[in-house]
């Protein structure tokens, strides 16, 4: 159903997606706010109100293997409010527009920064996970990614079935480097994208911020949809200060119609 009321930046956005032939859209954490997942920075983020905290887990990981899985298991039981928030969450109705943006083939391709499984509950299946997914676990040594709850926690670290490789969980640590899959997939999208949209990100986390700037240095036209002005919008062609969900949905209703 058309959209008599959207906003002429939302129409700009769905008249240039209908136009294009490959788009890209790269997420962050304000797609999943409305499903009650709290974003780390913008005005709201955990760290814009309580601070930053240490980032040392891939240094701990290293260090001892054994000893980090012991912690993990020992604060899965200590949930914190974030960790009750994403556990909880549903998709909303950005993740569900993104879904089916990619069913009318609108949509080429997701990069998401977030690990909160909510794309693939919302149906998407061309998406690449850039920080992993905090319901699986992945081999260090062959990249093999398997959901946690199949991974046999008798021995600490568990080892990979395939090549015994050391498993971790797969979210990306700071300071982890990022999968080398998942970063070439990225790479290859950016390079291909005619429109390239920016969803509830801060575009301050690096390589993620990149894929954006590489993109318009193709040539794609930039969409950026967020509340807040991010570094990216001084390089964005359409810019829609709301937020995602609403937005998103009334750019599916408008391609529908
Ligand atoms: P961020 O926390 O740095 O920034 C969130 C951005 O979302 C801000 O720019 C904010 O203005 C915007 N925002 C807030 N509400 C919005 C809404 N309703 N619609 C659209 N935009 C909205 O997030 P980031 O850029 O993704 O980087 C943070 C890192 O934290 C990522 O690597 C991600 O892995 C991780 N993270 C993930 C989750 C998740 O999985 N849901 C949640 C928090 C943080």
């Amino acid at each position: 159903m058309d959209s008599p009321e959207a906003a002429p930046e939302i129409r700009e956005a769905a008249e240039t997606i209908r136009g294009c032939h490959h788009a890209v859209a790269l997420v962050g954490a304000g797609l999943s706010a409305e499903s009650g997942i709290p974003t780390y920075r913008g005005t709201d983020g955990i760290w814009t109100k309580f601070g930053e905290p240490t980032i040392d887990g891939w240094e701990l990981f290293r260090r001892d293997p054994e000893q980090w899985w012991r912690d993990a298991l020992d604060r899965k039981n200590r949930r914190s409010e974030f960790s009750t928030a994403i556990e909880s969450a549903e998709p909303n109705a950005g993740h569900l527009a993104l879904a089916e943006l990619e069913r009318m083939g609108r949509l080429q391709h997701i990069i998401t920064q977030n690990i909160d499984n909510l794309h693939q509950r919302a149906g998407s299946v061309a998406v690449t996970e850039i920080h992993g997914n905090r319901t699986k676990a992945r081999c260090l040594s062959c990249g093999e990614r398997v959901p946690l709850e199949q991974v046999s926690l008798d021995r600490l670290p568990p080892l990979c079935a395939k090549c015994g490789g050391i498993m971790k969980n797969d979210t990306v640590m700071f300071g982890e480097p990022i999968p080398s899959d998942a970063l070439r997939r990225c790479q290859v999208q950016a390079n291909a994208a005619d429109v390239f949209l920016v969803i509830g990100t801060s575009a301050v986390v690096y390589p993620a911020a990149d894929f954006p700037v590489i993109a318009v240095r193709h040539g794609a036209t930039l969409i950026e949809i967020n509340p807040e002005r991010t570094p990216l919008s001084a390089l964005a062609n359409i810019i829609i200060r709301g937020p995602a969900g609403e937005s998103l949905k009334c750019i599916v209703d408008l391609l529908s119609a």
